[in-house]
This record gives C-alpha cells, structure tokens and sequence, in this order.
C-alpha cells in the first residue's frame, strides 16, 4: 500500500536531538535549539517575530488572544478549513461568520468578505489552502478600510509566498504548523510570526504561563512574576532540535516534494483537458510548498468510488475537510454569510493522492497509472 502520508524525517534529526539530551543538557523549552530553530525561520521570512509553540493549533490560539476580542465580537473565516481556525475564536468568545470559497485554490473567496463585515466585526481569519496564497492584496485592503485585523493560518504554507512575501508575514499574526503531515515537522508544534513588535511582549507573556519570563532572561526586568493570562506554548528543546535538522534541509525537501507535484500535474492535464477532472489552481504571483496535490472529480459519489479503486490498487487517497458551517460545532458557534455557492460542492469533489518526502518515483508512477486506469474505464 503507498500511505498518503509519511512523516518527514532527513536522516539528520537524531544526531540534533541527541546533542540536546546528551551536550546541551536542555530538553524543556526554549533552549539552544529553539532559539536556532526561530532564528532560521525569522531569516528566511524576514519575520521580525517567530516565536515556536506546540503546535499551529497553538499558535492560532495565541494569535487569537493576541486579537484582544470581546464576547460577541465576529471572525470572518472560510468554512473549508480545519477544526481549530475556528476554535481558537470560540475560546475567546467571538462568533464566526463563515464565507464561502473560490473553486479555483479552494481559499476564501476575497470577493465576498466585504458583504459579510458588521460593525462587530474584528478579524479576517484567512487559510492558505494547499500552501497557495489567499488574494492578500485584496484581503489586507478590505481589513485597513474597515479596521481589521488578518490572522492567516498558513498551517499549509511554509516557504510559500505571494508576490514575493512569505506566507504568515503578510496579516497582522501567521501560524504555522509543524505537524508530520506537514512539509517541515517535529511531531507536534508550530510557530507564531508577529507583524508589529508592538504584540510581542504580550505573545512572550502568554506563551511562558503569564509570566514575564522571557523579559527576565534578557535581563530587563529583576524578577519574572505573574503578569497576566498565558498558557504553556513553548515546546520542548528536543523537539526543536529535531525541526532544525529538517529546517537545515529545507530545499532537497522542497525539490523533492515538488518533482512529485509536477509529475503528477503534468501526467494529468490530459484528464483535465477532456473535462473529466480540475486540477490544482496556482494564480500569478503565488509560490506554492508542494504541501498537497488535489484533484477534484465530477461528483461527491464519483469521488468516493475513486477513492475505493485507489485502495484495490494500493494506493491511499483520501478527502479532506467537511465544511465547518454544516458540521454540530459551527452550527452552534457561527453562521454561513451569504449562499454556499462552492464550499460544499466543491469539497465534496475533492480527493488528495499520496504526497510526502522521499516518494519514490515506482510510487508516484503507480499513483499516476491508478488515476489514469481509473478514469480510462469511466
Ligand atoms: C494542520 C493544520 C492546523 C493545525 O495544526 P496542528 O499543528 O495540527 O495543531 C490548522 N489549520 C490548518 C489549515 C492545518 O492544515
């Protein structure tokens, strides 16, 4: 069977990890390695804040808290996304206001925020599906003009960029994940990259449990105490160290993520020209990761059924998110503004094939003739 997904692993981790346990002597948080870690992150996104967490899920929560939201306060957000875009704002108290998505990148459609703003409206939550950008240029206009804040969940997307910039950068707060089904991992954790400086004493206080800790350390203040609402977000050393290693080997996981990317665009473009499937949409100025390859069929039942043929032939593909708006959870937290044009409609055709560091080129070929196979016969 090819899995969808293997955790990414370079072959260099351990020997980090090691140094950690065994020289460092630091396995808690924000040791060396975590301190390496962020200062690769900051350099190569020229984010003047990155500051690790356990996982994206994490960060979104303290990018969330950092938005200063009162009760009843409203998040706009895709309903096509993960679970926790939208718990991180139900924990603070905001109601959501899902808009729908364009079929083409599956992102929130930029066109359609502007009708969903009230006055109680604060945040644009935007996820970067795929690793390909949301219309920032659009999206960041619509937030200045009506005084918002952009919270992008680039989960997906890093070392993806829009027009030159690094995903994350762009809105007020970026989140990244460091999951094993992402690009770049260590197991669980994540990354928090600040816009303005003015935000990062408070992300320093509630991800060090409430405390001004981290003030303490670069000696600014004499003694660190209890200051206001945190949590614990920072991650072990030993799993910095074991991000650093990949971090270091970013590129060959890019190339590598991306020649089987390509060669499955390209092996079915035919399929796309005879109007049997849509592929992936990558606009003009947008860089993508190689984070997933899609293909969306012409129906929910032709999907599942190409889904099961995959899995006789070896292979594992699978779906992804069920829209939030029609799920127990934002029924009851948030509403859908305006009509679900493509949110549903669109995911119910979706099926992700098999993609991760290190695919061989057999598998990516065998994946490649099952697809094929299958649409052959239909
Ligand atoms: C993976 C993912 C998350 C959650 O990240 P974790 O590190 O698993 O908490 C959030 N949003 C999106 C879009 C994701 O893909």
């Amino acid at each position: 069977m090819i899995p969808f997904n293997k955790p990414p692993y370079v072959g260099t981790e351990l020997a980090y990890v090691r140094e950690a346990v065994e020289a460092n002597r630091k396995i808690s948080g924000d040791g060396p390695f975590t301190q390496k870690a962020t200062a690769w992150l900051e350099e190569q996104t020229g984010s003047q804040k990155v500051l690790l967490t356990t996982s994206g899920t994490t960060a979104l929560e303290m990018a969330a808290l950092l938005c200063n939201l009162s009760a009843g306060d409203e998040v706009i957000l895709p309903s096509y996304t993960f679970s926790t875009t939208a718990t991180a704002f139900v924990a603070v108290g905001a109601r959501l206001v899902f808009v729908d998505i364009r079929p083409d990148t599956m992102n929130i459609d930029e066109k359609k925020i502007e009708a969903a703003i009230t006055d109680k409206t604060k945040v644009i939550a935007v996820v970067h599906y795929a690793g390909v950008s949301c219309e920032m240029d659009a999206i960041m206009d619509i937030a200045e003009r009506h005084g918002l804040l952009v919270v992008e969940d680039a989960a997906q997307g890093v070392l993806s960029s829009y027009k030159g910039r690094p995903l994350g950068t762009i809105g007020d707060f970026g989140c990244y994940s460091f999951h094993e089904t992402k690009n770049y991992s260590m197991g669980e954790g994540g990354a928090l990259l600040i816009r303005d400086p003015e935000y990062n004493e408070q992300a320093e206080i509630i991800r060090e449990k409430g405390t001004n800790r981290s003030n303490f350390l670069r000696g600014e203040v004499d003694k660190y105490t209890w200051v206001s609402y945190g949590s614990s977000c920072l991650p072990s050393d030993m799993c910095a160290a074991y991000l650093y290693g990949q971090l270091l080997e970013a590129k060959r996981v890019y190339d590598d993520r991306m020649k089987s990317w390509t060669a499955y665009y390209r092996s079915f473009c035919p399929l796309q020209e005879r109007g049997l499937v849509q592929l992936p949409v990558v606009p003009e100025g947008c860089v993508q990761n190689a984070h997933m390859f899609y293909l969306k069929c012409a129906s929910l039942e032709q999907r599942d059924v190409l889904i099961s043929f995959l899995k006789d032939k070896g292979v594992h593909a699978v779906f992804h998110y069920v829209p939030l708006h029609s799920s127990p959870a934002g029924m009851k937290y948030g509403r859908f503004d305006g009509v679900d044009a493509h949110t549903t409609a669109a995911s119910d055709c979706l099926v992700r094939l098999p993609l991760f560091f290190g695919m061989t080129d057999d598998e990516v070929s065998s994946v490649i003739s099952a697809v094929l196979d299958f649409f052959d016969r239909a």
